[in-house]
């Protein structure tokens, strides 16, 4: 799933083209694939976007006039692409933009699954919509962390992913913020000192800055991560296999010598075990 890094390079991308030239035709949209009915899509026909917006992993589009907003939410396979005018684009994509004067803003999503989601809704909806969501991750900061990790005990990654708590980190992202904080991705957050707090808002800017500047460049997975799903690849610090745990679900990345004291985490029950 894109994360923050991604979704803000999206952003960057989308903001200055959206907001060129006011909107022809608004959809057709695929009807798992749109989440609002009232106000029609149509109300966005002939207003003029303000641009691109962002907050955790979901886009806002704003339009000009600050009466609506197309909020849209890619999950884990949804793209968003900007056509020029004539450039080819997907036969049948999930949602569509045309522009006056023929440019597109074109959703897709790969596989059958549709959980991509697009919401147009009033500013007031929007706010609501967005209620639920903690701070951004990215500036979060070693007083507001601390502030965080105090409130409950919780595992490292499953906090960091937590989009209530912090907003913008995945699963991917917490891997690498971890292995750049040298913590354990099992340790509970109210076990932290603050030297190790303070190291962890540190590695959030840092990676999550690192990641962005590599996206704005069009890096692939494989170039922007050094930990996410890197398994048996040496850790870029001290050259030891990066190992893989279950955990919740998700895969967790980490390396043993740099984050767990040389401990190989077996499973979900011992892993309980090691922080
Ligand atoms: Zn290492």
């Amino acid at each position: 799933m894109p994360e923050l890094p991604e979704m803000e390079a999206w952003r960057r991308q989308l903001n200055e083209p959206v907001r060129a030239f006011p909107i022809a035709t608004a959809g057709p949209a695929h009807v798992a694939t749109l989440k609002t009915f009232d106000p029609p899509l149509s109300a966005l026909e002939g207003r003029r976007l303000a641009g691109a917006r962002r907050r955790a992993k979901r886009l806002l589009f704003p339009t000009d006039d600050g009466e609506l907003v197309l909020l849209v939410h890619l999950m884990t396979a949804g793209r968003l692409r900007y056509l020029r005018a004539g450039e080819k684009g997907p036969k049948a994509p999930a949602f569509r933009l045309e522009f006056e004067g023929g440019a597109q803003l074109v959703l897709t999503e790969a596989g059958s699954k549709k959980r991509a989601g697009v919401w147009l809704l009033t500013p007031e909806a929007a706010e609501q919509e967005l209620a639920h969501l903690g701070p951004e991750a990215l500036g979060l900061g070693p007083d507001a962390l601390a502030a965080i990790c105090a409130q409950e005990s919780r595992r490292l990654h499953s906090l960091l992913r937590d989009q209530r708590v912090i907003a913008g980190i995945g699963r991917a992202w917490a891997n690498e913020i971890l292995h750049h904080a040298r913590l354990s991705p099992f340790a509970l957050s109210r076990d932290l000192v603050p030297d190790e707090v303070s190291r962890l808002a540190d590695a959030i800017d840092i990676e999550l800055g690192r990641g962005l500047e590599l996206r704005e460049r069009g890096a692939n997975d494989a170039r922007t991560y050094r930990v996410h799903d890197k398994l048996d690849e040496p850790c870029y610090v001290c050259g030891s296999p990066i190992a893989r745990v279950d955990y919740e679900e998700h895969t967790v990345y980490y390396c043993p010598d740099c984050q767990t004291g040389g401990r190989v985490l077996k499973d979900r029950r011992m892993s309980r075990l090691l922080r």
